[in-house]
């Protein structure tokens, strides 16, 4: 194996904590910590809202503008709060500051460290690049990273084979000689078997059920453990 590719949000950028530290921020700036009990309780319904709307989003039900003030309308009415203008100011405040949060996984920079000795790193991810960009940055883990693709580099998603296959020749790589480390089964997993290339899949939350895949880890120290044995095959 010569080159490792990486997913960035729930991989190695800790999306979940870095969500909820934006919305902690956007509370108490907002005012809202002075009318509502507790930001945990804020927080619980808006993941709630949040997945039902993102369920309607994927069946195209509403737009990507509408979910992201909607999210916020809907948990403030749960409240008996109806503010449009409020809901306008977390919808955009989000997005706004949550690419700026920094939080890593456990030994997320440890083991790039190790593994840029050995092996050529780069970054696969669904998403914007200015904002990929940003993540990559402020957590400091940007200069890891060979090639870094997004898919609105090329207009198309992963599990889509062809962000793999561009990849691939971005990078110079051959499938035999690649890996795909992400943390969606179908997305980052099946999507770059699709394109010939191996995957090992970042389980931390144990989402999935133990043996998923033949490759499967909770912790990124654990790729010391698996790459000697993947190399093997
Ligand atoms: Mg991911």
């Amino acid at each position: 194996m010569k080159h490792l590719f990486f997913d960035l949000d729930r991989t190695l950028w800790d999306f979940e904590r870095n969500s909820e530290n934006a919305l902690k921020i956007l509370f108490h700036d907002l005012g809202l910590d002075k009318q509502l009990r507790s930001f945990q309780g804020f927080h619980e319904t808006y993941k709630d809202i949040n997945a039902k709307l993102w369920f309607d989003y994927g069946r195209g039900k509403i737009t990507k503008d509408v979910l992201r003030v909607k999210r916020f309308q809907d948990t403030l009415s749960t409240y008996k709060i109806d503010s449009p203008s409020l809901a306008k100011c977390l919808g955009d405040g989000y997005v706004e500051i949550s690419p700026y949060q920094t939080r890593l996984f456990p030994n997320t920079k440890e083991v790039l460290t190790e593994l840029q000795k050995e092996y050529e790193l780069h970054i696969i991810t669904n998403g914007f690049k200015e904002v990929q960009f940003i993540k990559l940055e402020n957590s400091g883990i940007r200069n890891f990273f060979n090639v870094v693709i997004c898919s609105e580099d090329i207009g198309k998603n992963k599990p889509a084979p062809d962000i793999f296959q561009y990849a691939l020749s971005e990078a110079r790589a051959n499938s035999n000689e690649s890996i795909m480390i992400g943390d969606d089964y179908q997305v980052d997993i099946i999507g770059a078997e699709g394109a010939g290339i191996k995957g090992v899949l970042f389980d931390p939350n144990e989402k999935y059920d133990e043996g998923t895949h033949e490759f499967q880890i909770s912790d990124l120290i654990e790729m010391h453990d698996i790459l000697p044995w993947m190399n093997k095959e």
